[in-house]
């Protein structure tokens, strides 16, 4: 709830009946992950169609709007800006005419090293129609394709080239491929659903395609979908994998399993965690809903305090993000979030949210409580004090957002009005989610990087522009 904004989802489709409604099935379920555009890239067995819009997915890719678009083999994306404009033109599927063909792409992630190859492909007479990270990896892949006509080859070499985040979906002509970065900072999973195979950020649509996990994607990894198969390319060398930590605190939906870990679990595991680390006598936990709900179930069995529901969501507020100043951010908050008098009054709640990066909102939740007669009202964390900026794909661009930079745990209890606060340690939340903190990327909890930024610590000492990903 008072968590940063998603990043992008991508979902790419090979099978032996038309795909275009299961693009866009897939596309709802993985909607939380970015409101701002929404797009599919359809192979007819000819050429590539390409259909996309700003709003949601029922929106830009409506009935009408899809209505006589075919084919077998396809990507859907729908987007967050993190890196270029907001636009319509920078909404993907991007797509452009190469010396190899056609190709379409769609992309989760930021590419850290954007700036500087960016002006290196314009000195070099690239013509760039967007601002968006994306387009250059397309340019990057345009000029290896140009050089061996072997897709394979020109998207290893173009990971050679591009460092930071990347969850890829491809239609190289008529060749569907799926691609992690090799730190497997974003996640990526495939599946076999009826007819077919699938490969999406996360694993919650192949089940609503009734499908089933197959495995996820390995980082660095290649993998051309087939409609009967897949067939993996691996990196020469494996980096260390840097899974981002948010997507289990707070990104992916609870029903999607992410590297092996279930969103649900892992979010109850810290509520347990957060019950043993910081404590309360209070007389009822309440999540702040919907993200911090298995956070809070996780808190109440740990603790043995009663579980119960104290705010009201309206489901058909607008998502505070999209708000374009603090002030409309603010005024969202009461039009989105109600407490539910007869929970709170007269008692001492105990609040769990997934994380706080500005307190605006939760400090707003807090006055709301007590204005509803709340006693005390205690708050609890899911994931440590953010105080280092996000280049992987998450709008936390700079430190000066962060109310944990130069704030105390105690000063921030004091912004935020609550009578006690507890943040989650990083060894709890590493512990909760399952996966040793070398496999992790926390950069923005402790500021080390897993890829070179300029004027960042780098926590890793390989980079993505090793010449080991030359295949
Ligand atoms: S910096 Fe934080 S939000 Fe960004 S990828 Fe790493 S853990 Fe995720």
């Amino acid at each position: 709830m008072t968590g940063p904004k998603h990043s992008c989802g991508v979902v790419g489709i090979s099978a032996d009946h038309d795909i275009v409604a299961v693009l866009q099935k897939a596309l709802m379920i993985i909607q939380h992950r970015g409101q701002e555009s929404a797009g599919i890239s359809v192979f007819d067995g000819m050429t590539i169609h390409t259909v996309k819009d700003a709003g949601l997915v029922q929106t830009a890719l409506s009935r009408s709007r899809i209505e006589g678009l075919h084919g077998n083999m396809g990507i859907g994306h729908v987007r967050y800006a993190t890196t270029g404009g907001k636009g319509v033109r920078n909404a993907q599927p991007l797509t452009m005419t190469t010396a190899f063909g056609v190709v379409a792409i769609g992309h989760n992630g930021d590419i850290t090293n954007y700036g500087n190859l960016r002006k290196e492909y314009l000195a070099n007479g690239a013509v760039f129609q967007t601002d968006s990270d994306t387009e250059l990896i397309i340019n990057i892949m345009s000029k290896y394709l140009g050089q061996n006509s072997n897709p394979i080859l020109a998207i290893r070499a173009t990971m050679s080239e591009i460092d930071g985040a990347y969850a890829l979906v491809l239609i190289i002509n008529d060749r569907l491929f799926a691609v992690r970065d090799p730190h497997g900072i974003r996640p990526l999973i495939l599946g076999k659903i009826k007819g077919g195979y699938v490969a999406v950020s996360e694993s919650a649509a192949i089940d609503a395609l009734g499908g089933q996990i197959v495995r996820d994607v390995v980082p660095g990894e290649i993998v051309e979908i087939f409609k009967d198969s897949f067939k993996s390319n691996m990196p020469k060398f494996t980096c260390p994998y840097a899974h981002c930590m948010f997507e289990w605190v707070y990104f992916a939906r609870p029903d999607s399993v992410i590297d092996g870990q279930e969103v649900y679990d892992v979010r109850r595991r810290i509520g347990v965690v957060l019950a043993r680390e910081s404590p309360a006598k209070v007389d009822l936990v309440m999540p702040i809903p919907d993200s911090g709900r298995a956070h809070a179930i996780g808190f109440s069995n740990e603790s043995g305090i009663p579980y119960e529901e104290g705010f009201m969501k309206n489901r058909f507020a607008e998502r505070t993000f999209i708000m374009p100043d603090q002030h409309e951010r603010e005024l969202a908050v009461s039009t989105k979030m109600n407490p539910i008098k007869s929970t709170v009054a007269g008692k001492k709640v105990l609040i769990v949210d997934d994380s706080i990066v500005r307190g605006t909102t939760l400090k707003q939740l807090v006055l709301m409580l007590r204005k509803a007669g709340a006693k005390e009202v205690h708050v609890r964390i899911g994931s440590p004090p953010i105080t280092a900026p996000c280049y992987y794909g998450v709008d936390m661009k700079t430190r000066d957002q962060f109310i944990a930079n130069g704030h105390s745990v105690d000063e921030i209890c004091k912004i935020i009005g609550a009578d006690s606060l507890g943040y989650i340690s990083i060894s709890g939340l590493v512990e909760a989610i399952g996966i040793p903190a070398e496999k992790l990327c926390l950069a923005c909890l402790n500021g080390q990087y897993p890829t070179r930024i300029e004027g960042e610590r780098e926590r890793f000492q390989s980079t993505l522009g090793d010449s080991s990903f030359q295949s």
